[in-house]
């Protein structure tokens, strides 16, 4: 079936994911309420939400109960903390808002009758022992690791939106969000490609982590917000990987930025993340037979657009220090 959205509900909205899922629905003729407590969203990002016509910005923490006045075809419940240094910094908050966040989420989708659709993560696998990654496989997480907190607060989050849906009827979407790049990604929330870029642009190395050879395989943020769309229009319950299964090392990750924005330093290896998954790539087979979906830019293409989103907006080289 395919749905008619013409309000959606974004939580988490003014974030990187969230900004581009606006921006999709907007063009697809949709008005979009976005909620945001605005924790680890760009200023600039929230700035431009602002201006959008269409959009309504609310300041909202989702931790606390959620009431939203007129109609909602589709609640997108995106908000928490989501990379590894913002989580590890809000280690309670990220708790909070994956489970008494997705619980407020939940009640307004019952309420509104509308489609709830949850972003949840290929963090729910862990440091998985197969390869690529089926939505059947169960994972392997340390359940009181430091990433713990984002990953178990997903995985109870997906547990809560399945219970929803057998006790209240509740129509839901669970989305495995694999690693979604592209622009808009603030120069420091510290994962690895906007940190590769800004470094590459300043011309300093690129700090590899451990070895270098873990995996991950990265999905342009237009291939990922179509996913979610997709989803949203359909009555999939999922969960449903959406990802990109170019799979390449950090090192290779690393080495293709640094040609691409024409680097002049070298790679510099760091401490390795404890917990760090090992390899990480999505099965699409399902979300290629149930949404028609499959992602269309080449990791060579989205990294050359986010590259050029991020070169006018370089730091200024530091002044050499005068002797
Ligand atoms: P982001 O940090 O840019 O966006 C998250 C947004 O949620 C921010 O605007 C933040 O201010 C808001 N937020 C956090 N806690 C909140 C709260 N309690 N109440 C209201 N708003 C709150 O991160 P992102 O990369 O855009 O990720 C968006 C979603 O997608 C997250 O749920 C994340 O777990 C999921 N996801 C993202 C990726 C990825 O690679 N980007 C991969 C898997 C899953
Ligand atoms: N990474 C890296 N250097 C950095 C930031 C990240 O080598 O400056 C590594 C990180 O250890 C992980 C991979 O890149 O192995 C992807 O990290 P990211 O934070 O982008 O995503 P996630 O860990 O959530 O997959």
């Amino acid at each position: 079936m395919t749905r008619r959205i013409e309000r959606a509900l974004v939580t988490g909205g003014a974030g990187f994911v969230g900004s581009h899922l606006a921006e999709l629905l907007l063009a697809e003729g949709s008005e979009v309420l976005v909620l945001d407590d605005f924790s680890t969203a760009a200023a600039d990002t929230v700035a431009e939400l602002r201006e959008r016509p269409g959009v309504e910005l609310v300041r909202h923490d989702v931790t606390r109960p959620i009431t939203v006045p007129g109609r909602v075809d589709v609640v997108f419940h995106l908000a928490s903390p989501a990379s590894p240094p913002d989580y590890l910094r809000l280690p309670i908050e990220t708790l909070r808002a994956g489970s008494l966040g997705t619980a407020h989420a939940l009640d307004v989708a019952v309420r509104a009758d509308a489609r709830f659709v949850l972003a949840s993560t290929s963090e729910v696998y862990g440091d998985p022992e197969v390869h690529p990654q089926p939505e059947s496989y169960r994972g392997r997480v340390n359940p009181v690791g430091p990433r713990s907190v984002y990953d178990e607060a997903k995985r109870y989050a997906e547990a809560l939106t399945a219970a929803y849906r057998r006790e209240c009827g509740a129509n839901t979407g669970i989305a495995r969000l694999f690693n979604t790049y592209g622009p808009r990604m603030r120069a420091h929330d510290g994962r690895a490609v906007p940190t590769f870029i800004r470094q590459a642009l300043a011309g300093e190395p690129l700090t590899v982590a451990g070895s270098g050879t873990q995996t991950r395989s990265l999905c342009y943020v237009d291939d990922t917000v179509r996913g979610l769309l997709a989803l949203a229009k359909a009555d999939l319950p999922g969960p449903v990987n959406l990802g990109n299964p170019e799979e390449l090392t950090v090192r290779e990750l690393a080495e293709e930025i640094r040609a691409a924005a024409g680097g002049s330093a070298g790679l510099t290896f760091v401490d390795a993340a404890e917990d760090d998954p090992r390899r990480r790539c999505p099965d699409i087979t399902l979300a290629r037979r149930e949404l028609g979906w499959w992602p269309r830019v080449s990791l060579a293409e989205g990294l050359a657009r986010t590259i050029r989103w991020f070169e006018p907006r370089r730091e200024p080289t530091p002044e050499p220090s005068s002797v």
